[in-house]
């Protein structure tokens, strides 16, 4: 098959998307070493890490984790923009596919469902794509838990929420989510929400009391990087 790779090698070229170098793989998007120097967290899925930490007094999440630690303006942050506003959708899976090798040395590689956090559809429709259903999809590939798509819909669309103060940021995003037509019944059900970054967590807060309202269920969080 080496024929059929530098073929489409030849016909797609790509580069590291963190230090240029020519990759020699399709499929690929960093090389070996900045895949081996990647700013990891380590944070597995201790129930007391700084993820899980985040929603202590805010909402049932039984533990949290993150792949990576996001600084901007670290070359890293190409990887995470080019997935999000260039629709780099190969960035989105790998980064998924990432975060599923992680999540296969946790207590969560037996989570029942993964649940991207969902676009508003009209942002949806302007970027064509969902990067948290990519991610959700490259873990899915490798932890073989489904991805339910459609589980949660997203109501409010904001440009930004920079004008808002603390507790009006909190209550519209609180409002923001509800569970779609036709979610099945999650009793007893181990879910796992996944976002490409966790900052403030505030949607991720939104999205798990949903879930935690509505069904005696266990809700956990993953994302691909901490800000
Ligand atoms: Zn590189």
């Amino acid at each position: 098959m080496q024929w059929l790779i530098d073929l489409l090698m030849l016909f797609f070229p790509s580069n590291c998307l963190v230090c240029g170098k020519r990759l020699h793989a399709p499929g690929d998007i960093l090389c070996f070493i900045c895949e081996m120097e990647m700013p990891r967290t380590g944070f597995g899925d201790f129930e007391n890490n700084p993820v899980s930490k985040i929603f202590w007094g805010r909402v049932r999440v039984s533990a949290g984790t993150s792949l990576f630690r996001f600084e901007k303006g670290s070359a890293y942050q190409t990887l995470l923009h080019d997935l999000k506003y260039r629709g780099n959708r190969r960035a989105g899976l790998y980064l998924g596919r990432l975060l599923g090798q992680e999540l296969m040395n946790t207590s969560l590689a037996d989570s029942d469902l993964m649940v991207p956090v969902p676009l508003h559809r009209l942002r949806l429709k302007r970027r064509g794509f969902n990067q948290s259903e990519l991610i959700a999809r490259g873990a899915s590939e490798i932890t073989g838990i489904p991805v339910a798509n459609h589980l949660l819909k997203r109501h409010s669309y904001q440009h930004s929420q920079t004008t808002m103060n603390r507790q009006e940021r909190f209550e519209n995003m609180a409002a923001a989510f509800t569970l779609g037509k036709n979610a099945p019944d999650l009793h007893e059900k181990k879910i796992l929400i996944i976002d490409d970054i966790i900052t403030t967590g505030a949607t991720l807060e939104a999205c798990s009391q949903v879930m935690l309202s509505q069904f005696k269920c266990l809700v956990y969080i993953a994302t691909v990087s901490y800000a």
